[in-house]
């Protein structure tokens, strides 16, 4: 879609209008996708979508929310033994085994960032400023902290809003392109269109999901969705 504009030199400016879209029912059972069905997720998720939520609880919501994903997209980590004394005797525990990266899409992914420091304090956080342009939808990288030296066991590319899949697709190039072992991709609310488009770009990582919506509208936004998640965490209307 971005790529037929951009060769026509046109500037669309409803860039998904006549895109055909799979239906959700399509997507639900891709390998490596994971959509949770815990029934707590689905209460804040709730919350999280009201239009009368206010940016500090919408704030708030999206920590708890990543929270959570951070749990389940951290469940099959690796472990090494860690022998230590506890008041009553010594015993061999068990601890993260390599480091830990996460990724956030600036600006709207630093609510989840935050989520999952408070999950894994000494998590490392490698900011990635990726910008959609509105017309072609195409990502535009405009920020790029992630380190040269790399020594981590996974890392987690994170975005609430998994739409066209440009941004999340780049994201992960870009991370693949520093040899990290395990790559995983976190967010909120997935549409059928950019879900099926990562997974089939990169069959190889596994993408942890909130909720799966039905569609994208003609400019590019999940519906039902929640409306624009970096100024539902801002207050920047
Ligand atoms: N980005 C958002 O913030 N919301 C959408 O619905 C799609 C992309």
């Amino acid at each position: 879609m971005a790529e037929t504009s951009i060769e026509s030199g046109e500037r669309p400016s409803l860039p998904m209008a006549g895109i055909p879209q799979p239906l959700r029912e399509e997507v639900l059972n891709l390998p490596r996708v994971h959509i949770s069905s815990h029934p707590v997720m689905a209460h804040k998720m709730t919350a999280l979508r009201d239009k009368n939520t206010q940016p500090p609880e919408f704030y708030r919501l999206v920590k708890e929310i990543g929270a959570l994903l951070a749990y389940e997209a951290t469940q099959n980590l690796a472990l090494e033994p860690a022998p230590i004394e506890t008041p009553m005797a010594p015993m061999i525990g068990r601890r993260l085994a390599g480091g830990i990266g996460v990724t956030p899409i600036l600006r709207a992914g630093l609510g989840l960032a935050e989520a999952f420091r408070e999950v894994i304090p000494d998590i490392q956080v490698w900011h990635l400023g990726l910008r959609r342009d509105e017309n072609t939808l195409q990502a535009m990288e405009y920020y790029n902290r992630l380190p040269h030296k790399v020594d981590l066991q996974v890392a987690y590319a994170i975005d609430p809003m998994l739409a066209t899949g440009g941004s999340a697709i780049d994201a992960i190039n870009i991370l693949k392109l520093r040899g990290i072992p395990r790559i995983s991709y976190v967010c909120i609310i997935a549409a059928p269109y950019g879900l099926l488009k990562l997974s089939q770009t990169h069959p190889d990582i596994d993408i942890y999901v909130a909720a799966l919506d039905e569609s994208l509208n003609d400019v590019g936004y999940i519906v039902p969705g929640l409306g624009d998640a970096g100024d539902r965490q801002f207050g920047t209307f």
